[in-house]
């Protein structure tokens, strides 16, 4: 069933449990306030029939009573189809007229009337005429009753009206409900138009061109938002998957390059026959090539595994691994004569992935050594709030501002960086690193002065 169709039923049965309630208390409501007009009308004429009765030496004198000659009241009481009996303590009639004149009076009614207690009671007509309503009241004279008024009136009016707001409830609900249905069913079509809109162009959009959005025009509704979220959504997939296509397209290229250079080599080489001194050299060439080659994967697969950080995550005591870290970049540094200070706080402690940690520092401090000619590189770390603080600083020949914002990009080399050896994936892995521990990284730089690295990470993950 589609979500149009239960919206119209839904609303349908709503409405039909609305209007069942509501009914159900109209026809109760206006059962019990016919029946008590009814009531009221009936105690009301018999008062009025009662009061022109006169009495004569403790006995009902009719001969001269308004109600049984021809008067007013007589016709008005007529008119209203009221039948009258007046009877006397043992209930025989004296007089009576109207439709039911002959009605006998119930022996229990006259007993309890006769006792100062007037009854209403509703009776069915003898002849088939249906129900009435029966009132029968004493007659007194000096607080004896001797006498009994009896008026009773037909319910078919009452009957007649209920019947016909029962069958107007009846007849209508079912077109309302209708009514409903189709109005819910029309209007949840209008509202879930653009849910449509949505499907199709989510069917149109696959995953080799993320381009499609279904650009609709700007509202705040639910509809609205989950349109404006799922273009945003789009918009981060295609990024993300033109991301990937691009990377995929430099690691081809920057794999490509090593590789040309040494099938160019072994050509070059093969030509003709060559020196000792020349093979020599071709294979000083080739081991270069390859161990860029080789670099270049390596980064790689330190990416990959950057991006998906393992889920174990263990102490690290942050002060020993930079120390140890510093240590054994020493030998390299002094190799170019470049002094390596590392002033580490002691007892820094964290929550993180060991390795991962290690390469970051290595990457920095081995792009601090990379990329000075003299001076040096100092490591250093402190607490800074929750945070632990890593800077790594270096007196090399700096980053220019143009450069400066693309060094943590992929493949980003500086062109005078191109004749260091490096691959433009370590800034990048030590980023992914970083982020993947919940913390952030910038760097900061003077060309001809040096750069600093700042690296802050969260105490735990
Ligand atoms: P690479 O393998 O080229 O060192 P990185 O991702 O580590 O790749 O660095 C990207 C670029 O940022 C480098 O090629 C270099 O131009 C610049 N860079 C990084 N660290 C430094 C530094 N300490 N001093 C100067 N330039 C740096």
């Amino acid at each position: 069933m589609t979500l149009r169709v239960r919206f119209a039923v839904w609303v349908s049965l709503l409405l039909l449990a609305v209007l069942g309630a509501f009914g159900s208390f109209v026809y109760l409501d206006v059962a019990n306030w016919l029946s008590a007009s009814v009531d009221d009308s009936l105690r009301l004429s018999a008062t009025q029939v009662i009061e022109t009765i006169d009495i004569e030496d403790g006995r009902i004198d009719l001969s001269d009573n308004p109600v049984t000659q021809d008067s007013s009241l007589a016709d008005e009481l007529r008119a209203r189809g009221l039948t009258i009996q007046i009877l006397e303590t043992d209930g025989s009639s004296i007089k009576s007229f109207g439709p039911y004149r002959d009605l006998t009076v119930d022996p229990s009614t006259l007993a309890a009337a006769l006792a100062g207690r007037s009854t209403l009671v509703t009776r069915t007509d003898p002849s088939g005429g249906g129900a009435i309503r029966v009132l029968t009241q004493a007659i007194t004279n000096d607080g004896h009753a001797i006498g009994v008024v009896q008026i009773s009136e037909s319910l078919r009016n009452v009957e007649d009206s209920l019947r016909g707001l029962l069958t107007a409830l009846l007849l209508g609900s079912p077109i309302l409900v209708l009514a409903a249905g189709v109005g819910g069913y029309l209007l949840a079509g209008r509202a879930l138009a653009p849910i449509d809109h949505i499907t199709q162009t989510a069917h149109r959009i696959s995953a080799e061109d993320l381009s499609g959005r279904l650009d609709l025009p700007e509202s705040h509704d639910e509809v609205g938002r989950l349109a404006a979220t799922f273009d945003e959504m789009l918009a981060r997939l295609d990024g993300a998957f033109r991301r990937e296509r691009q990377f995929t397209t430099d690691a081809a290229q920057e794999l490509r390059t090593p590789l040309t250079a040494m099938q160019a080599i072994l050509s070059v080489t093969a030509q003709r026959q060559r020196t000792a001194a020349e093979y020599e050299t071709a294979l000083a060439d080739l081991a270069e090539e390859t161990a860029q080659l080789s670099a270049l994967t390596e980064d790689l697969l330190r990416l990959a595994r950057a991006e998906h950080p393992p889920v174990t995550v263990e102490p690290i005591d942050l002060s020993t691994l930079l120390s140890d870290v510093a240590d054994s970049m020493r030998p390299l540094a002094q190799t170019k004569y470049l002094a390596l200070t590392c002033t580490v706080q002691s007892g820094l402690s964290m929550s993180g992935d060991t390795d991962s940690l290690i390469r970051l520092c290595l990457n920095l401090i081995d792009n601090g050594i990379k990329y000075t000619a003299q001076g040096g590189i100092g490591v250093s770390a402190s607490e800074v709030g929750n945070d632990l603080q890593i800077v790594v600083a270096d007196t090399g020949r700096g980053i220019s501002p143009e450069q400066l914002p693309h060094v943590f990009e992929r493949f980003y080399r500086a062109d005078e960086a191109r004749t260091a050896p490096g691959t433009g994936l370590g800034l990048v892995i030590s980023w992914e690193i970083v982020k993947a521990h919940g913390g952030s990284i910038s760097a900061e730089s003077t060309p001809g002065v040096g750069s600093k690295f700042t690296v802050n990470l969260p105490r735990k993950l």
